[in-house]
């Protein structure tokens, strides 16, 4: 089976400990998103599980076999680079066949097998062509394509889309997904770009200084972050986080943020939440809805900035020095310098305690 593991996986540089004991496991078919700021280790991960980079501690496993001691080469590992290199000299289909002839493979098995990729890549009208002849999606589209050639046992992508514009990223994340999905091979995908991890990924690994801070899907990673940092870094706008004192009178919850006492409709609230203490409740800027009057508990906000984004607005508010961000419908005209009062949407809302970590509600 074509499966990726890692246990405890760490790197150090000097006194610099880049990728700090991650776990990872890959099934055959799946394909996982590491995603995170720059500099948390994603790249040096994925090095590890090259063979590009030496382990400092822990295993990587390939196909359910130790590879720590094993060469690059030996791997059966298909990169793609974010600077994806044709040999210019040769065709598209010399560069599909290129890493066949290095296995010594027959020759009308290698040409049967570049037919087939280029088939699978919609590369079969510039099979003839030079690489400085081709339009930058088709470039990348070669590029994959040189990687799934050789039938290895997963693959390895490294920002794969970072190079094209925005346009051909949405078509190319489509198609690369497509592709990855007949194969059958443990896929990791580095990328510092959520939508692309949104959108290509079965599972995302968030990552922040070398460690994995939750693993899951796409939806419950949205849906469900486990901690202040995922819930802030996942999503466009990004959720508001608003810390405040938790308030409890004749049964109601509220809290106090910005010189105000919001509502917080908590349903049933779960025992471990703790009157006067700090939390970070977490809503995201389409959860915020403006009411027509003040209503006790409702958040009253001055508009600072109005930026429209198409069928959408996103405006951002200021109450007392704090900042909200809220996504109205393009139709919802609202004018800078105007006071909105808000409701929290209830199912909308997310609760972390102080340490940072999730509370379901
Ligand atoms: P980016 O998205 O910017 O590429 P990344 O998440 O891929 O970031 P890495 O490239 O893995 O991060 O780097 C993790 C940390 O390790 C960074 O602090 C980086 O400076 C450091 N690092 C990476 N390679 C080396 C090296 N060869 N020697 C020393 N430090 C390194």
């Amino acid at each position: 089976m074509s499966t990726i593991e890692t246990s405890n996986l760490t790197k150090r540089f000097d006194d610099l400990t880049a990728v700090d004991g991650v776990d990872l496991d890959v099934a055959a078919g799946e394909v996982l998103c590491l995603l995170g700021p720059s500099g948390c280790g994603k790249t040096t991960t994925l090095r590890m599980i090259a063979g590009l980079e030496a382990v400092s501690e822990g295993e990587v496993r390939i196909a359910g076999v130790r590879v720590n001691e094993v060469s690059p080469a030996d791997r059966n590992i298909a990169m793609v680079f974010q600077f994806y290199a044709l040999y210019p000299s040769l065709t598209v289909a010399e560069n599909l066949a290129f890493p066949l002839h290095a296995e010594k493979m027959a020759k009308a098995e290698i040409d049967a097998r570049v037919g087939e990729v280029a088939g699978k890549l919609a590369l079969g009208e510039v099979l003839h062509r030079l690489p400085n002849h081709l339009a930058e999606g088709e470039k990348q589209r070669v590029a994959v394509a040189r990687a799934i050639v050789r039938d290895p046992n997963c693959f390895l992508f490294d920002e794969p889309l970072s190079r094209l514009d925005v346009e051909l990223r949405m078509a190319m994340r489509g198609q690369i997904k497509e592709i990855l999905t007949g194969l059958s091979k443990a896929t990791v995908i580095v990328t510092h770009d959520q939508l692309e991890a949104l959108t290509m990924a079965d599972r995302i690994a968030v990552m922040r200084d070398g460690r994995i801070e939750q693993i899951a899907t796409p939806h419950d990673i949205f849906a469900h972050p486990k901690n202040v940092f995922v819930a802030g870094f996942i999503g466009t706008p990004q959720m508001n986080l608003m810390q405040g004192q938790l308030l409890r009178q004749n049964g109601r919850a509220s809290f106090a943020f910005a010189g105000q006492e919001v509502s917080l409709e908590l349903g049933d609230t779960s025992p471990e939440l703790s009157q006067g203490e700090t939390y970070t409740v977490g809503i995201r800027p389409r959860g915020l809805a403006p009411l027509s009057e003040a209503t006790p508990g409702s958040l009253a906000a001055t508009v600072d900035l109005v930026e429209p984004m198409g069928a959408e607005t996103l405006l951002h508010l200021r109450a007392e020095d704090q900042d909200i961000r809220v996504v109205l419908d393009r139709r919802h005209v609202v004018r800078e310098g105007e006071n909105l009062h808000l409701g929290l949407l209830p199912d909308k809302l997310h609760l972390f305690g102080q340490d940072g970590g999730r509370i379901e509600l």
